[in-house]
């Protein structure tokens, strides 16, 4: 399994970062976990956009997936037809991703993007990768995602707070994506989201195409 850093900048993307976005290669199969400002741009860097095999999309908020829409566009005007690429995702993303369009463009978008809905907790797979999720706490619903592959682990929390789920998404884990945008300190008076593992120093520049195998 090897993973590539797309973005790592939280809400907005810094100068020439981007918001949320892994690349999750195993074997030939090319995985994106979420996709959000300017993350387009960076996975063009490692990987032509049409050899994504699949995204999976933690949760609704755009930081994770608003780059979804210049890709239904790069999709759309290809060349040549693509089949529909799955998109694995919580309820409400595609509502979101709709709202950007009008009816007719709605229609493109479906066969752009084959919406699946992940139900929190339930196993699936995801080409290679076996794949768990759990529900973890934040405004919308977000999705925590375990991922095996090729004898590895991979656990990524998208945004949330302090959750015992964490532990158990990542319970032997290789690696965990931990959002930890809040230092200890910044976070009196705030929400109780953002600051669930303090293992990350997000003030640090993104480690943009930073990989691990
Ligand atoms: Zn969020």
């Amino acid at each position: 399994m090897e993973l590539t850093i797309l973005g790592a900048s939280g809400a907005w993307p810094g100068p020439g970062g981007a918001a949320n976005g892994f690349l999750v290669r195993a074997g030939r199969y090319h995985l994106v976990l979420d996709f959000g400002m300017a993350v387009l741009p960076n996975l063009q860097r490692y990987l032509p956009h049409e050899q994504i095999d699949a995204i999976f999309i933690s949760h609704e908020h755009w930081d994770h997936c608003l780059d979804l829409y210049p890709l239904f566009l790069a999709r759309f005007f290809h060349p040549d037809p693509l089949p529909p690429l799955p998109v694995l995702a919580p309820a409400g993303v595609f509502d979101r991703l709709a709202a950007m369009e009008d009816e007719e463009g709605v229609v493109e978008i479906r066969k752009s993007f084959e919406f699946r809905e992940v139900e929190p907790g339930v196993d699936f797979e995801i080409g290679p990768f076996a794949a768990r999720t759990s529900l973890l706490p934040h405004w919308v619903p977000n999705l925590g995602v375990r991922l095996e592959a090729e004898d590895a682990v991979l656990a990524y929390t998208g945004d949330t707070g302090t959750s015992r789920d964490i532990e158990s998404l990542a319970r032997g884990a290789d690696v965990l994506i931990a959002e930890a945008s809040w230092l200890d300190g910044q976070d009196e008076g705030r929400d109780p989201y953002h600051h669930g593992v303090k293992t990350v120093d997000c003030s640090a520049p993104s480690p943009i195409g930073a990989a691990w195998t």
